[in-house]
């Protein structure tokens, strides 16, 4: 049986990667999916997906917009079942390499950006007693990395928002988890894939010596959705071929 029959699944960054392989299993698992973006995806990417999603405009920033996207939403479907809060951009640059308007982008995109959307959809999976969300931290916000502070920060951010969250609303029967992907090909990392020789050198540090593809993210971003992790909340889950356990 599908795993999503009858279940309403919103997803930030639905555009493209991890989001986009996101929206294609949740769908095929039977969710109606509403996926946020700034644009749309290819709409070969959407081909045959039953029932189809629906995409919506949407600028994480934007806490107003958000708000009424949500509504949006719950008007059209009455429910929210699971949310997946992929919208994200990368970064460079240490400390003393990062001017205050990119400090303040990351922490918008990122940590802003997923608290907006679950400050909208909580208050939905409350008063229905059920819901999952599924955050995105980054291998970068467990243990950091170098020449990447905002982005690293804003990742860190996220595991505390999602602890937070779990801790604030378990007792309504909403779990919070979040994923922590290593490297994953998509359009994000197209400028490390460019750089064959660091590529290589980045994947042979994942204990499956290879990066990881959008679908291997999704799929774990499908089971917490599902009823299969009824009993699974508060946790950061590594998606990282073995990066972060070396
Ligand atoms: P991607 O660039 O392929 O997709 C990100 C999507 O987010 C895009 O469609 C983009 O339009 C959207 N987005 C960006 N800013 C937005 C905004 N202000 N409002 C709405 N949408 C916005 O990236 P991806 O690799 O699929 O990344 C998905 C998530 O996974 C991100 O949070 C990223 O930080 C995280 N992550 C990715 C990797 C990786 O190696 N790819 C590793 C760790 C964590």
């Amino acid at each position: 049986m599908a795993r999503m029959l009858n279940k309403v699944a919103v997803i930030t960054g639905a555009a493209s990667g991890i989001g986009l392989a996101c929206v294609r299993r949740f769908a095929a698992e039977g969710a109606q999916v509403v996926g946020l973006d700034l644009g749309e995806p290819p709409a070969e990417a959407l081909q045959g997906l039953d029932p189809a999603p629906l995409f919506l405009r949407l600028n994480v920033t934007d806490e107003a917009q958000t708000q009424a996207v949500m509504a949006e939403v719950i008007a059209r479907f009455g429910r929210i079942d699971a949310l997946v809060t992929a919208a994200g951009i990368a970064s460079q640059g240490s400390v003393t390499q990062t001017d205050t308007a990119n400090w303040q982008r990351m922490l918008d995109i990122h940590l802003n950006g997923c608290m907006f959307a679950c400050k909208y959809a909580l208050p939905q999976m409350v008063a229905q007693r059920s819901g999952s969300i599924i955050t995105f931290g980054s291998i970068f916000g467990l243990q950091g990395c170098d020449g990447n502070v905002a982005y690293n920060v804003a990742k860190g951010g996220i595991t505390q928002l999602t602890r937070s969250m779990a801790i604030d609303y378990g007792h309504a029967n909403v779990r919070v988890n979040g994923l922590c992907p290593g490297l994953i090909d998509t359009p994000m990392t197209t400028m490390v894939k460019e750089h064959a020789e660091f590529h290589a050198y980045f994947a042979s540090q994942h204990m499956l010596s290879r990066a990881g593809q959008p679908e291997e993210v999704a799929n774990v971003a499908l089971f917490l959705a599902s009823d299969e992790a009824s009993f699974v909340s508060g946790q950061m889950l590594a998606v990282d071929g073995g990066f972060s356990a070396g």
